[in-house]
């Protein structure tokens, strides 16, 4: 069997933790190049001790000092380094086989493409940096030669249900809708009113999934099936009006295709990201997980509803950003990053959230998202122009 390496980027947070865990249980078939955090020292050291990556990233050059002290220390041989280009180094590096992308927002994006452009395995769990560059992002997949596997589990479903090649519309492959899964969050069936009212910490308990905050909260605005609508338009070359939201509050089919014979097919599994991870890892073989069994009898029952677009209007403004193209699902997730985060700070209602985003939008002009450089300036004046409303508040 043949040993691959693996770049681990974000590796402190749940996606990070995961992705580990999983790659513990298979020391024969993975290596860990690098592990990266922004901040989270500690954790990256105790990660370091565990599974030994020939490289370690912080963000600031003083924790990675600190880090450097402590694996010499500990007689372990872990090269230490700080800053942005040092992401880049460790998810292009040349005896690199596959990247987890696990960052969370835009700051994913430029090492995730990185890793894209040097042709790589790319387990694709960063949304943001698909959304931010969308046809920029699946035209590097295409031209670098790089293999795209999606780790958001309705994106991984989706993934499971299509045909393996399923490029170039989904209609070539008799597929007539996507059917994507929503639990409906923490606040599912509650008006406008009282969730007006609901704190971060409300916000963060989310009922089947345990996650980093900011997709947290993303997930009780619906802005999360927003960004993963975007995404699936994208993975798949689908239009948003073959995107359909299904929330489903049990989380056990993680989501479905629907083809022009009737047939529908769906994923299901206990909701637990260790199962994409092993799936994006080992593709096409499938290896253990350390996920538990699926009980049925456990589970007994399976409901389905529409989305409730008028309490959660995140889902709707992400659909909008999808049609206008370009740059605005850049501008919508930069918006939503800067909103989300003063939310989490108490500097913002949780209903005023969609109406950053919304406001926003409405001052940004959409231009054609033609290169980089222009995604990358949409993404600042978005949040140039949301903290300008911010102050006024
Ligand atoms: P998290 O907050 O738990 O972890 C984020 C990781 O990124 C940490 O290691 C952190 O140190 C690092 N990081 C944060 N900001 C950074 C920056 N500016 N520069 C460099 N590194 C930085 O987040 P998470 O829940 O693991 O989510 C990670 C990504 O995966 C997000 O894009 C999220 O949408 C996506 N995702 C997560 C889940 C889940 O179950 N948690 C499911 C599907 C998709
Ligand atoms: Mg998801």
């Amino acid at each position: 069997m043949t040993l691959r390496r693996v770049t681990v980027l974000g590796a402190t947070g749940s996606i990070g933790t995961s992705t580990l865990d999983v790659l513990g249980r298979h020391p024969e078939r993975y290596r860990v190049h690098a592990l990266t955090a922004h901040r989270s020292r500690e954790p990256l050291l105790a990660q370091c001790r565990r599974h030994r990556p020939a490289v370690a990233v912080l963000d600031a050059e003083e924790d990675a000092a600190w880090l450097r002290g402590q694996l010499a220390e500990a007689g372990l041989a872990t090269e230490v380094r700080a800053g942005r280009e040092a992401l880049v180094e460790v998810a292009e590096a040349r005896e690199v086989d596959a990247v987890m992308a696990a960052i969370v927002g835009a700051a994913g994006l430029l090492p995730t493409l990185a890793a894209v452009k040097a042709g790589k395995r790319v387990l694709l769990a960063n949304k943001e940096a698909l959304v931010m560059s969308g046809a920029l992002f699946m035209d590097a997949v295409t031209r670098h030669g790089a293999t795209l596997l999606p780790i958001d589990s309705e994106h991984n479903a989706i993934y499971q249900c299509l045909p393996v090649e399923h490029r170039g519309g989904l209609g070539r492959h008799g597929v007539t809708q996507l059917l994507l899964t929503a639990s409906g969050g923490p606040f599912r069936g509650w008006s406008r009113d009282a969730l007006g009212r609901v704190t971060p910490d409300q916000a963060c308990d989310h009922p089947n999934w345990s996650m980093g905050r900011k997709i947290s909260v993303d997930s009780a605005t619906l802005m999360n099936k927003g960004l993963e609508l975007i995404e699936a338009c994208w993975l798949f070359d689908a239009r948003p009006d073959q995107v359909q939201v299904v929330v489903h509050p049990q989380s056990v089919i993680h989501s479905m295709a629907a083809y022009s014979d009737g047939s529908v097919i769906a994923q299901l599994g206990n909701p637990d990201m260790r199962t994409p991870i092993a799936y994006g890892l080992a593709w096409p073989e499938r290896i253990d997980a350390g996920v538990e069994a699926l009980d049925l009898f456990r589970v007994a029952r399976l409901d389905f509803e529409p989305a409730d677009e008028a309490a959660f209007p995140c889902l709707r403004l992400a659909r909008e950003a999808m049609a206008a193209g370009g740059t605005a699902p850049a501008v919508l997730n930069a918006a939503n990053e800067v909103a989300v985060e003063a939310f989490l700070a108490g500097r913002l209602g949780f209903t005023e959230i969609d109406e950053l985003v919304a406001r926003v939008r409405d001052e940004s002009p959409v231009a054609p998202a033609a290169d980089l450089e222009t995604i990358l300036e949409a993404d600042v004046l978005a949040r140039r122009s949301a903290h300008a409303w911010l102050a006024r508040q």
